[in-house]
């Protein structure tokens, strides 16, 4: 394929690599660290969540090494250039199918075909919808699933945070920067979130919530004006006027690709403890395999075990 002014937009040849990494998260980024420190070239593909969700989150205070916290889209920096200062190639490219029925495994991508022999799979999750009347129309005209990328948008502005876990909070609390008021809407009567970000929430003047309480509608023409909610106990129903509607109700592991090859659960991969899926050669890392913990800490913690797993397979082959 060409271009206007004639140059190459596409790879049309078939590439080979020893290693192949999907996903340049925090899981896909260590990976590829100790891959290429073992002298494997791995090649990474970004897919289209550049940097993964730690890219998208304003401040990480989990991560170790970093005592005052770290951005979310400065540690997934820091995580390529480290990996890249060993060789890694991250090219931002997708993987649009695979075939995993005979090694070495083949890999269709938006702008190219590869061969690889063997795979580590860390394509993530991705956000869920609430599923109601009028979100996807006003997504991105008020209704949005990041608030690190839109919280500037809505300075002195009332914002609805729908969710009780971590994101919801975290990400509710980082909207306080801008906006005049940040109610929390949630489901039940008590949040799933931690402690600590329970205790900042609670504390925060900004922060209102509103319990036992779900969205069953958003409003809006050209942008978000409202949503209708209806009280879970109660089914008693009323109109929240609002500018801004974060959604935070969990995520789905990216990993449709790999149905009918790989062994699932819930749409998860399923590993052993050495990360081995149920193709050998093939393995999997981060959050498409990890339905537990889902942090960045254990989501690279699972690609460095991936990459050395990688390894000892390639290694034993060779004999
Ligand atoms: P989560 O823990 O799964 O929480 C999702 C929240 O959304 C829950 O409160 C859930 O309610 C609610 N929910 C789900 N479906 C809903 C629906 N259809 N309508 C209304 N509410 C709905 O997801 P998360 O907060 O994104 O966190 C995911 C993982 O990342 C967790 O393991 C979390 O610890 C981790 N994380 C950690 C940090 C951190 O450590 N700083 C930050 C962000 C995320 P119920 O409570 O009733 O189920």
């Amino acid at each position: 394929m060409f271009n206007m002014s004639g140059f190459s937009t596409s790879k049309e040849e078939l590439q080979h690599v020893k290693v192949l990494i999907l996903g340049a998260g925090p899981a896909g980024l260590s990976a590829a660290l100790y891959a290429a420190r073992a002298d494997l070239q791995p090649l990474v593909l970004t897919g289209l969540q550049l940097g993964g969700q730690v890219s998208l989150t304003n401040t990480i205070e989990n991560y170790p090494g970093f005592p005052e916290g770290v951005g979310g889209t400065e540690l997934g920096e820091l995580f390529q250039k480290q990996a890249e200062r060993f060789g890694v190639k991250v090219e931002l490219d997708s993987a649009q199918s695979v075939n995993l029925s005979a090694r070495p495994f083949k890999v269709t991508t938006d702008n190219g075909k590869y061969t690889a022999e063997t795979l580590i799979i860390s394509t993530g999750a991705s956000p869920n919808l609430l599923n109601v009347p009028g979100e996807v129309g006003l997504t991105g005209r008020g209704v949005s699933y990041c608030a690190t990328c839109d919280g500037w948008f809505f300075k002195d502005k009332q914002v609805v945070v729908v969710g009780g876990g971590d994101s919801a909070l975290e990400e509710g609390l980082f909207l306080t920067r801008f906006a005049s008021s940040v109610t929390i809407l949630h489901r039940r009567d008590s949040l799933r979130a931690g402690a600590i970000l329970q205790k900042r929430a609670m504390d925060h003047p900004k922060m209102k919530f509103i319990w036992n309480t779900v969205v069953t509608e958003v409003f809006g023409t050209d942008k978000l004006t409202g949503v209708k909610v209806k009280n879970v106990q109660t089914s008693e129903e009323s109109v929240f006027p609002t500018d801004g509607l974060f959604i935070f109700v969990g995520h789905t592991p990216n990993t449709q690709m790999f149905s009918g090859q790989l062994e699932m659960e819930n749409g998860y991969i399923k590993v052993d403890d050495r990360m081995h899926t149920s193709v050998p050669g093939v393995f999997a890392a981060g959050e498409a395999a990890d339905s537990h913990f889902k942090q960045v800490i254990t989501s690279a913690g699972m690609g460095a075990a991936a990459a050395i797993e990688a390894t000892r397979f390639l290694e034993q082959e060779a004999g």
